[in-house]
């Protein structure tokens, strides 16, 4: 019930700061058509953390390509994803297809992964987070992302970190109070779908839980349809090299959800997986060029999985002529978006809940 959202956010436009990165290259058109604006939390629980901001594109990337057939445009999709690198890394292909089918797609990104390193110098008085906010800035432009909402909270870190209980982290955020912000952005938008982590929080980042929490409350309280970030990670073994091994190495927990449990499972063209190639590697400060260039950067990184929650919405409407998953992996098939219980063999077909909840769907030859 969106009567019972909060009004948290206030929006007051105003000029943002000129970053560093901008000012040796100067403003690119994408930076040059944005909006800024910055809202503040009236929660004073939120006080402290640091200011959260948002920048709109208007219409600067809706260019919908589907020439007339399968178009989304007037369909919006807000993706919440919990620090910089993961919209690319995990939704990339979605959000382009997204894009390129006309939809908006209205990026929420919890924190600037603001702990940590930099692989990359940083100018000096550059920050890590301001690194971090240009970097995703540039994802978001290749994306074809709409707007670019920052909820300024701080990195938890890992597991057990003494990071997790920082008043500002998003782990130990009350996550009502964040979903009430982001089912404003929901409303606001009049978007038909969320995207947001699953119960795990894919590899047990304690912000990517906080994420599943704080999407699947707001869906919740605006009854969109909810889809839940996730990996196969039956498809994800040490053959195919991806960040997502390191990440879980790192938290000391297992990653993803085995093949039979994907719900969606979007194939991404050649085209697609250059774009996505090119989101990922503009998180340059966190993301080493071998991790890039491996031989088996397609078949790791062009496919994307999720888990439904309510009716089917707009990333089911994603497909093209089929499924196709070469040999090659997803190089020579259209653009698909694969519903594995119905692929050819599927010997297991489950009702729709009308009441959400997901349907756990098998693969069977
Ligand atoms: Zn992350």
């Amino acid at each position: 019930m969106l009567c019972a959202v909060l009004l948290l956010l206030s929006l007051t436009p105003l000029e943002f700061e000129s970053r560093p990165t901008r000012a040796l290259s100067g403003p690119s058109l994408f930076q040059q058509a944005l909006m800024i604006q910055q809202f503040s939390f009236d929660d004073p629980a939120l006080a402290g953390s640091s200011p959260a901001s948002s920048f709109n594109a208007g219409n600067a990337y809706l260019g919908d390509r589907s020439n007339g057939a399968g178009s989304l445009r007037g369909r919006t999709v807000v993706v919440m994803h919990a620090h910089p690198d993961d919209e690319a890394i995990f939704t990339g292909v979605t959000v382009r297809r997204l894009a390129d089918r006309g939809a908006r797609v209205v990026l929420v990104t919890a924190t600037l992964g603001d702990l940590g390193a930099s692989l990359a110098p940083l100018a000096p008085g550059e920050t890590l987070a301001r690194r971090r906010t240009a970097e995703l800035e540039r994802a978001s432009e290749l994306l074809g992302v709409s707007r670019l909402v920052l909820l300024g909270k701080r990195d938890s870190g890992l597991p057990g970190a003494a990071d997790n209980v920082h008043p500002a982290a998003l782990a130990a955020a009350d996550p009502s109070t964040l979903a009430s912000g982001v089912a404003k952005v929901v409303e606001q938008e009049s978007a038909d779908a969320i995207v947001h982590d699953d119960t795990s929080g894919i590899y047990g980042h304690p912000d990517h839980v906080a994420v599943n929490r704080i999407g699947a409350l707001t869906a919740r309280l605006t009854g969109v349809t909810s889809y839940e970030t996730t990996v196969d990670r039956d498809h994800l073994h040490d053959a195919r090299p991806h960040l997502i091994h390191a990440a879980a190495r790192a938290t000391a927990l297992p990653y993803g959800i085995p093949a039979d449990q994907v719900e969606l499972k979007v194939t991404a063209t050649g085209e697609e997986l250059d774009v996505k190639r090119a989101a990922i590697g503009a998180h340059s400060s966190q993301i080493k060029p071998d991790d890039l260039s491996h031989a088996a950067f397609d078949d790791a990184y062009g496919f994307e999985w999720y888990l439904r929650s309510g009716a089917p919405g707009v990333l089911d409407l994603l497909g093209g002529a089929g499924s196709h998953r070469g040999p090659g992996g997803c190089m020579s098939g259209p653009a698909s978006v694969e519903r594995p219980d119905r692929m050819p063999g599927s010997r297991e077909h489950r009702d729709e809940q009308p009441g959400g909840g997901h349907r756990r769907c098998h693969i069977a030859g």
